[in-house]
């Protein structure tokens, strides 16, 4: 199994070390061709504006789309969260649009900006997940009917859903030890349908 990780900006070293950590081969994703070959991509946390623009600029955007429609397996996290949303509440940026959510960009506020939790996540096993928010996005509206919601805050708000072969988390699982939702990731990537 090969994952590539997008490589424009943001915290992508981070995960791929935990995507070694669990054997698998890494590719680090910047131009179109680097897309290929590929099982599944992990958007990592970041600047989505910025990450938008450099997806633009490096013309990845369509093709990453267009692999997205044929079942293409990708986990965005944070920024990368925004990026694969349907809609962005916030004025920037123009997300890709392929996962029915939409989602709010630096949604906790100045107050609580970052912070720490542990999170119940019931397809991960009963152990909760350390999450690691950082200037994080919420999801404000998921498209029942399609979507599958992981994992709430104790407040009700989304923090990690999945549609299909489409996976997000408004946190950051590469800054932690534990590597169990990037397993789920790959368990998503080794299904058949
Ligand atoms: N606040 C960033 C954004 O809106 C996301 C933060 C992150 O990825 N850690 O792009």
């Amino acid at each position: 199994m090969k994952i590539g990780v997008l490589a424009a900006q943001g915290a992508f070293i981070e995960h791929e070390a935990v995507l070694k950590k669990l054997g698998v081969a890494v590719k680090e994703v910047r131009l179109p061709a680097d897309l290929d070959g590929l099982d599944g991509l992990i958007i990592p946390g970041g600047e989505s504006t910025t990450m938008v623009r450099l997806m633009n600029e490096y013309q990845l955007t369509d093709k990453l789309k267009e692999l997205i429609k044929n079942g293409f397996p990708v986990f965005g996290t944070c920024a990368g969260m925004i990026l694969l949303a349907k809609k962005n509440s916030s004025t920037f940026p123009e997300p890709l649009g392929v996962m029915d959510i939409i989602v709010k960009r630096n949604a906790f506020g100045r107050q609580i900006d970052s912070f720490e939790t542990d999170l119940p996540i019931p397809v991960l096993g009963k152990k909760p997940f350390h999450a690691v928010f950082i200037r994080a996005p919420l999801i404000e509206h998921i498209d029942e009917k399609k979507v599958d919601v992981l994992a709430r805050l104790e407040n009700g708000t989304i923090v990690a859903a999945r549609q299909g072969k489409l996976l997000v988390s408004s946190f950051h699982p590469e800054l932690t030890d534990d590597t169990r939702f990037h397993q789920y990731f790959l368990d998503i990537v080794s299904e058949r349908n």
